[in-house]
């Protein structure tokens, strides 16, 4: 809520609270069996992931899984004790430093398992195997089973604790790719198990799947329905959107009829018009595509992007809010008032989707949490 004195007022506020109480909506869909890998890659998407990691607790949470290997190690370093799982791939020498801090890996591949048995050959190593069943980037295919066989039956210290797979388009109910997926994944689980490979767990689902109820297993790995953000195509999760980013007025003027605003000229005053500034930019993550295609939060109302996002500073027109004054809070993602403007909203006015909402916000914009 408070900001530190040596900044502008431009911050993100992120409601722990809330983050919270959107782990406890997630349980609250799972069977008992089913426990939750929360998925902090990319810094919590935007929002901080030692500082959400830290919301996570052994009861409620099982594991934590980051992209890199980078990224489980800045949550080791801040203290955070539960198990983590890197979903990336990695070289000889970071797998070495994962088993070293007690990190899980995410095995994707036949090349990567090999460098891993390499390194399980004088200690214990414990992985998660990647199947591919049907997204096409990362994970084993079908064919490579044999030869991914033969490499664990020769590595007695390497342990496969789970199998999983990940869904290419979950989010659409009505795509059969999903259950077609599923089908593959069970097919390869159950030809590893007749070659003796015999893993304890699995799990497939993501937040759509999740928020769906389908393909449950041992547990589901979510992330974007953790800052509240809606996984599904066409649907109403309920969850309690997380990040909340607002700056300030800095500068407000009456420009007379056909005033130029922004670089470009790419918008004129149509009469005459109250134009405020923003310390905000496309360096802080507010994309440059918002210029003339977007609105903002003032006194509650909307107020349209006039002219282009320029790289630290926003013009907004405010003409039709009464008492609009420097000082005055603006919203750019988040609720105030009643209203609120979406990450699904901002998504849809730059042609993209929530998660890159999220992590497009730079580190300019610090964040503050409640
Ligand atoms: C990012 C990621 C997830 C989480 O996806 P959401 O849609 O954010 O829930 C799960 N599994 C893998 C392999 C991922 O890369």
């Amino acid at each position: 809520m408070s900001s530190a004195p040596d900044i502008r007022p431009t911050w993100a506020d992120i409601d722990t609270a809330a983050y919270s109480r959107n782990i406890d909506a997630i349980l609250a869909r799972l069977p008992r069996e089913t426990r939750l890998i929360a998925v902090l890659k990319a810094d919590g998407y935007g929002h901080g992931a030692v500082e959400l990691a830290k919301k996570c607790d052994p009861d409620r949470v099982a594991m934590i899984a980051t992209a890199l290997l980078e990224e489980a190690l800045e949550l080791r370093r801040a203290g955070i004790g539960l198990p983590l799982l890197v979903l990336g791939s990695l070289t000889e020498q970071q797998i070495v430093n994962s088993v070293d801090n007690l990190i899980t890996l995410g095995v994707v591949g036949p090349e990567e398992l090999e460098r891993v048995a390499n390194v399980a050959r004088d200690r214990d190593v414990a992985i998660h195997l990647k199947l591919d069943s049907g997204m096409g980037r990362m994970g084993v295919i079908e064919s490579e089973l044999p030869r991914v066989i033969e490499m664990l039956r020769a590595a007695p210290r390497l342990r496969v604790d789970a199998l999983y797979t990940h869904f290419a388009n979950a989010g659409d109910a009505d795509d059969p790719h999903t259950n077609l997926q599923i089908a593959v994944f069970d097919r390869m689980v159950r030809l590893l198990g007749d070659a003796g490979i015999k893993a304890p767990k699995r799990h497939l689902a993501n937040s759509a799947a999740t928020m769906r109820g389908v393909a449950l297993a041992d547990y589901v790995r979510v992330g974007l329905s953790l800052f509240g953000a809606e996984a599904l195509d066409a649907g109403v999760s309920k969850l309690e959107p997380v990040m909340r980013w607002r700056t300030e007025i800095v500068r407000l003027k009456t420009l007379p009829p056909n005033s130029a605003v922004g670089y470009g000229v790419t918008y004129r005053t149509p009469g005459e018009r109250r134009i405020a500034t923003l310390p905000v930019g496309y360096a802080d993550g507010y994309s440059r595509l918002h210029s003339n295609n977007s609105e903002v939060l003032v006194r509650g109302k909307r107020a349209p992007i006039a002219g282009r996002v320029s790289m630290d500073l926003v013009t907004i027109d405010v003409t039709h809010i009464a008492g609009a004054a420097i000082g005055d809070e603006a919203v750019l993602l988040g609720a105030q008032s009643g209203d609120a403007i979406t990450a699904e909203e901002l998504a849809q006015r730059t042609s993209t989707i929530s998660y890159e909402v999220f992590c497009r916000v730079t580190r300019r914009v610090p964040r503050f949490y409640r």
